[in-house]
């Protein structure tokens, strides 16, 4: 290619994520093995050792369904299980149980936000979902004399890990980022997965290659792995795309391979390439029965399906005529979707819930490092924290006082405002003896005669001396009205 072609980007990400159900795939141990000890949580069938017998984890069907049917996939009446074979240390039995030809879904989809236009979304393509059993997990160490080795840790080997693949309609490594961000979303609003990337729950391998823009046909592609955050992912697609640039620019040719990304330096390098299909040999599992996917059962696990973040979105813009940024933000998890709805619900207006949880509750939770559902300040309590400020009962200065007290004490905001005597002075005749010495005082008299000739600004200054004196408690709105009455009278 001549130097200068104008390329465009194909993207298609392959994510593994573990399952939380509470036993391993095939076997009775625990799937939660977090901060075991290493190579405790095991049993022979997870050990890999002759002669013993897998189960399949109803569950974990369950969720892979149910994953499945959030992204609109189609659930065939049959799948099956197939041994992939390779030979690596974390394999125990020398082969995965995982699925080929007949995987329990395929054909779905995921909506991303348009990054041209947030109101508008695009859908991105899902190949299919399957399932499959993780590994065991390799540390590699190099000791102070310089010797290598590998430690390994079996407690993985046999979680439920559910592989989702994606179509190559990726186009930017800012698409990427917004395709993982909703897909976690998803897998969390469903409560299938941790879907935590920094522990290992969440792993994408990234697919790219690129092409003249306009051309139909795909180029070679590159995968690339060992991102451990989203931040990395986009870094490793923008290294990659940039690389393939240049090999083609300067005459090369791309050649399908794997790469590693590595984080310290900020580039990927070769580590093989890539291997076939039948390289891996795959064959029907002898030792599980095929499934039959019942469509009562698929009937039934849809009907489990909430209200997934995308759709959330679009219906808090429409219904509380939130921008897309907001809605977003409040979507997010749907932890704090529910929080958002309750306030409204226990009597506050849509804008003011918004405008105290986007401003104030997401600081506060953040600073502490407190979840949502576990924080004291109630939706009920913020609820009430705004009809006392609609009401004019809590002046809006002092609100975000209460609000803090509130949120560290779990008090309710009545009770913080009477301890703290923020109640808000609405007493005329207690605001216009505040407003006559404030009148009085020498050093307002230049403000009064700028007010008089006809400068309204400095009305706010004469508010804000009244509102000093009451230390922010006296109604704003009131204390205005009298100082007009007095002013212009
Ligand atoms: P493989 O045979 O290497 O497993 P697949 O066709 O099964 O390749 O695709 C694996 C992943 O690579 C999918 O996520 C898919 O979207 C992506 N992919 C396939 N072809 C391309 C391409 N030319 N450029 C970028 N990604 C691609
Ligand atoms: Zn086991
Ligand atoms: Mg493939």
């Amino acid at each position: 290619m001549a130097a200068g072609t104008d390329y465009e980007a194909v993207i298609g990400l392959e994510v593994h994520a573990q399952l939380l159900t509470d036993s391993k795939m095939f076997c009775a141990c625990s799937a939660r093995y977090a901060g075991a000890e290493p190579n405790t949580v095991v049993c022979p069938i997870c050990l890999g050792m002759p002669g013993v017998l897998p189960v399949i984890n109803s569950k974990a069907v369950d969720y892979t369904i149910l994953t499945a049917l959030a992204l609109n996939c189609e659930i065939p009446e049959y799948s099956k299980f197939d041994r992939k074979n390779y030979n690596y240390p974390d394999l125990m039995k020398g082969y995965q149980i995982s699925q080929y030809d007949l995987p329990l879904s395929r054909n779905g989809w995921l909506e991303i936000p348009d990054p041209q236009d947030a109101t508008q979304t695009r859908r991105i393509g899902i190949t299919r979902v399957h399932l499959e059993e993780d590994t065991a997990n390799l540390k590699h160490v190099r000791s102070e004399t310089g010797e290598t080795y590998s430690l390994m840790d079996v407690n993985r080997s046999g979680v439920p890990l559910m592989e989702i693949v994606g179509e190559p309609d990726i186009r930017s490594s800012e698409e990427a980022g917004a395709y993982l961000r909703q897909l976690r979303a998803i897998l969390r609003y469903i409560g299938v997965s941790t879907a935590n990337m920094e522990e290992g729950a969440f792993r994408c391998d990234a697919n790219v290659s690129i092409r003249p823009r306009g051309q139909q046909a795909y180029g070679a592609k590159v995968e690339v792995k060992n991102m451990n955050s989203f931040r990395a992912v986009v870094r490793a697609l923008e290294y990659e795309i940039h690389r393939q640039r240049e090999v083609l620019d300067s005459g090369g040719r791309i050649v399908q391979e794997t790469r590693g990304w590595v984080e310290e330096r900020g580039v990927t390098v070769s580590q093989r390439s890539k291997e076939e299909a039948h390289d891996y040999r795959y064959f029907p599992e002898p030792d599980l029965p095929p499934l039959f996917l019942s469509r009562d059962w698929v009937e039934d696990i849809r009907s489990r399906l909430p209200e997934l973040p995308e759709p959330k979105r679009r219906r808090f813009m429409r219904e509380y005529g939130l921008s897309a940024d907001d809605a977003s933000t409040l979507t997010a998890t749907r932890a704090l979707a529910d929080y958002f709805v309750e306030t409204i619900r226990q009597g506050a207006g849509a804008r003011a819930a918004a405008n105290w949880i986007l401003r104030d509750v997401l600081r506060l939770l953040n600073a502490s490092g407190t979840e949502v559902e576990e924080s004291r300040l109630t939706p009920t309590h913020l609820a009430d924290l705004i009809k006392l400020v609609d009401s004019g009962q809590l002046s809006v200065r002092s609100a975000p006082e209460v609000l803090e007290a509130v949120f560290n004490t779990g008090k309710p905001p009545q009770a913080v405002v009477k301890e703290k005597g923020l109640a808000q002075v609405s007493d005329v005749a207690e605001l216009k003896t505040v407003v006559e010495r404030v009148l009085a005082a020498p050093q307002n008299q230049k403000a009064i005669a700028d007010y008089r000739a006809g400068k309204q600004t400095a009305l706010g200054f004469l508010v804000g001396a009244v509102m000093k004196e009451t230390r922010g408690k006296a109604n704003p709105g009131m204390v205005n009205g009298l100082l007009r009455q007095k002013l212009d009278g």
